[in-house]
């Protein structure tokens, strides 16, 4: 079984692939992202039609940024949206996408956001998603201040081999999409990522460049795990056992039952 650890099927682009996932069989499961609370309501919505999309709910700290195109990013009314994606949290497996990003913006709005999804996740004792870019350091110094029950996942990885270091001594998992194919940077950090804390992720629908900058899908995660099986120097059907047990764990084993049922 392939899992993509972290998409965004609420995404209109994604209405067909989410289709295609609750009406065949593929063996494919997506953990599904949120960015703000209609998004977080359309997964949860969108979870109900099958078992193999994971519902994550959360706010992403691109809400912030200046040139967002939607109105009700622009100017988030953001305590009502927290206080929606609280109430949302009790129906969801995990809380995410949730994080700091310098270019998205005022970073002390973002830590503020951050340090209120962060209690949410206390109170839940969900599982994590993160978003680290340029601020894998400062994220490090804020976990630790709340007593998190959940696993913690950083999404995407693309720090330095130090920081990497920092996180998997820490027991957090990191997970490495479809880049991994086009950087040689990513594939020594995919190299020097303890096995038992790798989970692969294709972000859809973020464009990617192998694709003339289409739109990607959960389906370009094969590419993506076959890419670590041939740097861990697996076979591609290990390779997944490895991976679809590192999702269980991080996912906590209330929930691996409703992953292993696929
Ligand atoms: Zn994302």
């Amino acid at each position: 079984m392939l899992v993509d650890a972290h998409a965004h099927l609420d995404d209109s682009s994604l209405a067909s692939f989410s289709d295609v996932l609750a009406l065949s069989d593929v063996d494919l499961v997506v953990i599904s992202n949120s960015v703000d609370s209609l998004s977080s309501t359309r997964n949860l919505e969108l979870a109900k039609r099958s078992d193999r999309i994971i519902p994550f709910v959360g706010i992403h700290p691109g809400i912030f940024r200046e040139n967002a195109d939607d109105t009700n990013l622009r100017k988030p009314a953001i305590e009502p949206m927290i206080e929606e994606v609280r109430n949302l949290a009790y129906a969801a497996l995990g809380i995410g996408e949730i994080g700091i990003d310098p270019k998205y913006g005022s970073v002390e709005k973002q830590e503020q956001l951050f340090l209120s999804m962060l209690s949410l996740c206390e109170k839940t004792t969900l599982p994590i998603t993160i978003h680290s870019r340029d601020s894998v350091s400062k994220i490090l110094q804020i976990l630790p201040t709340f007593d998190l029950k959940g696993k913690v996942l950083f999404h995407w990885f693309a720090g330095s081999e130090s920081e990497l270091a920092a996180i998997n001594d820490r027991g957090i998992f990191v997970s490495y999409g479809p880049a991994i194919l086009v950087s040689k940077r990513l594939c020594t950090l995919v190299e020097k990522t303890p096995l038992d804390l790798i989970l692969s992720e294709t972000d859809s629908p973020t464009p990617f460049s192998l694709l003339n900058h289409a739109t990607s899908t959960p389906f370009l995660i094969a590419s993506a795990a076959f890419k670590i099986s041939l740097i861990k120097e697996m076979k591609l059907d290990s390779l997944e056992e490895f991976i679809c047990e590192n999702t269980m764990r991080y996912l906590g084993t209330q929930n691996s039952l409703r992953v292993k049922s696929k």
